[in-house]
């Protein structure tokens, strides 16, 4: 039998403001270990007479989510009350947004593919339950934390696009700068509705709704709750198509239910039968004004956008030439792309003055640089336990080092211990290769950082050697810039006049 697979995401993320959604709480979600029950108020336990009041913040943090995925922004939305009963939710009910969510449509990108969004909404989060000895325990710290809810239209088709959705959606998030969305923090949590079904028995209606084609049925949906890590997220996934395939290969009866994963047993389990859906008795929640936005408003946050990573990545690729398994590398570690940028603008920064050429340089640098980083450096780092938010080395030296290896002062070999010593120590490459024992040959004096600038300078080398003598006070210039002014300028005079003649 052919099947196709359809899976549908939800993920909720907890934004990262100051305060709570509807209270003026602290938002705890980003501080570990704040002791149970400490950052609570009468609103965020649920006390009668008690009123919520909208965090406008995390309303900007929705809408710039929605704007980055390209969705529609409501002018007009409201909070409902969803009721369920459970000892998290001191309420009775969950502040969240039912028919008039704050955005609508959109997309994000797997592999080059457009995965489509149903909606992004934004409600506030539950307490936590220990069970400890016997007894049951509830944290309301988390009670009221702003969260916001993507839905995505169950497009993706295997375990690794779930999660490479995940994946960029984190991407976005940590870009935008409104969640840190580490899953193993439970600032990011991952819900899956996965169906196998035969292929041709079913269409996809304009809402995203699965339907039977005529004189079909349909398999049943089944969720699975609580992914708590990108590597769970497709392993169930992975696991729960396998599961279901052979199900309906050997006739076995599959129901609609909510199954939890097994990260130990590498299974999934079933939790719950869902007999008929959930009454939430969802209703406007009358004690908040509907939620008006301006164009102004909404502009205002559209223009306020950073550029994305779909963005980054594309002018990573680009500008300085990277392959795409490289940028992805870079584009997906916020203080790598930061370094990474940082150098190649040491490195342009040198040549800019002739430079009339320059994407041929960002090209030949930006290999180099991205080389260097991902393949060499990120390796040593995880050996002396570092990561590039605590490098200890700066940006400039890092150029610098990179300068040697392009003007062939240093070879790889001798590029690679040096880096280790850099990343080591903090020091800057050149009084490393000074008294590191490198040898002569890597021995950095001025007659080779005379040579570092001419050959990195080709065409003012070429026009000097023409005539044009007045170019000399530019390669002491260039040369005094990389001996960091630590050099006899008479002494770079004559160098020059050596290797170039007079
Ligand atoms: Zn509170
Ligand atoms: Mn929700």
């Amino acid at each position: 039998m052919e099947y196709d697979v359809l899976i549908g995401l939800e993920i909720h993320a907890e934004l990262k403001t100051n305060s709570k959604m509807f209270c003026g709480c602290k938002n705890p979600s980003s501080v570990l270990g704040t002791p149970a029950n400490t950052t609570i108020c009468p609103i965020c336990t649920g006390h009668p007479g008690t009123l919520p009041t909208i965090n406008w913040k995390a309303v900007e943090y929705t809408v710039l989510t929605g704007l980055a995925l390209g969705s529609t922004i409501a002018r007009h939305s409201k909070f409902d009350r969803k009721h369920y009963f459970y000892p998290d939710l001191p309420k009775g009910y969950q502040i969240s947004q039912y028919d008039m969510p704050l955005c609508t449509g959109g997309h994000l990108e797997v592999g080059g593919k457009d995965i489509d969004i149903i909606r992004v909404h934004l409600e506030e989060d539950t307490g936590k339950l220990a069970h400890e000895g016997g007894a049951s325990l509830v944290d309301y710290n988390r009670s009221s934390v702003p969260l916001m809810e993507l839905v995505s239209s169950p497009m993706l088709r295997d375990g690794r696009q779930a999660r490479e959705f995940a994946e960029n959606y984190r991407a976005i998030l940590r870009s935008l700068g409104v969640s840190d969305a580490d899953m193993e923090k439970g600032q990011m949590r991952v819900e899956a509705n996965i169906s196998v079904q035969e292929h041709g028995a079913w269409m996809m209606t304009a809402d995203y709704t699965i339907e039977a084609s005529a004189g079909k049925t349909l398999n049943p949906k089944i969720e699975i709750k609580n992914l708590n890590s990108f590597r769970s997220v497709e392993g169930a996934i992975s696991f729960e198509i396998a599961r279901q395939k052979r199900a309906l290969d050997q006739g076995e009866p599959l129901v609609q239910e909510t199954r939890g994963w097994d990260e130990v047993g590498l299974k999934t389990k079933s939790q719950r039968v869902k007999e008929e859906a959930m009454d939430y008795r969802y209703f406007p929640e009358p004690d908040l004004p509907p939620l008006e936005l301006s164009d102004e408003y909404i502009e205002g946050l559209r223009a306020r956008l950073p550029e994305l990573p779909r963005e980054k990545l594309a002018r990573f690729m680009g500008e300085y030439g990277l392959n795409e398994v490289t940028a992805k590398t870079i584009v997906a570690q916020a203080d790598l792309s930061r370094i990474f940028e940082e150098v190649m603008s040491e490195l342009l920064a040198w040549v800019e003055a002739s430079d009339d050429e320059p994407h041929v340089h960002k090209a030949k640098f930006g290999k180099v640089a991205s080389n260097w980083l991902v393949n060499n450096a990120a390796g040593i780092l995880m050996k002396q336990g570092k990561d590039w938010a605590n490098l200890g080395v700066t940006s400039e030296d890092l150029a610098e080092f990179l300068m040697l290896l392009i003007a062939g002062t240093m070879n790889s070999t001798v590029g690679k211990a040096v880096l280790e010593k850099m990343l080591e120590t903090g020091k800057d490459p050149h009084y490393i290769l000074e008294e590191g024992g490198f040898g002569s040959r890597a021995k950095v004096d001025l007659a080779t950082l005379v040579d570092q600038v001419i050959a990195t300078h080709p065409k003012e080398a070429e026009q000097y050697k023409a005539g044009k003598k007045t170019l000399a006070q530019f390669f002491v210039g260039q040369a005094m810039k990389l001996a960091k002014g630590q050099a006899d300028p008479q002494e770079l005079a004559r160098l020059v006049v050596e290797k170039l003649g007079d």
